[in-house]
């Protein structure tokens, strides 16, 4: 019982943002010059946002359900 730390489970939380490796920051070679850029997948944040691009992919079902004509019961 030497490797503890193989088994070990990530821990549900924030997730660094991969192309900005959780900085927040990218480097743009925009114009010739390299500078640093807020990341657009996090925002600048760092965090990998997962409802970022998810939103787009999903839609929320349900919110247009039709309304069918309710039958008169009379
Ligand atoms: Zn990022």
């Amino acid at each position: 019982m030497a490797d503890a730390e193989d088994d070990e489970k990530e821990p549900e939380g924030p997730i660094p943002c991969s192309p900005c490796r959780g900085t927040g920051k990218l480097n743009s070679n925009a114009g010739g010059e390299p500078q640093e850029v807020d990341c657009p997948w996090c925002e600048g944040s760092g965090v990998f946002i997962e409802e970022h691009d998810a939103q787009a992919a999903r839609r929320p079902e349900g919110e247009a359900a039709d309304e069918k004509p309710q039958p008169a019961v009379d």
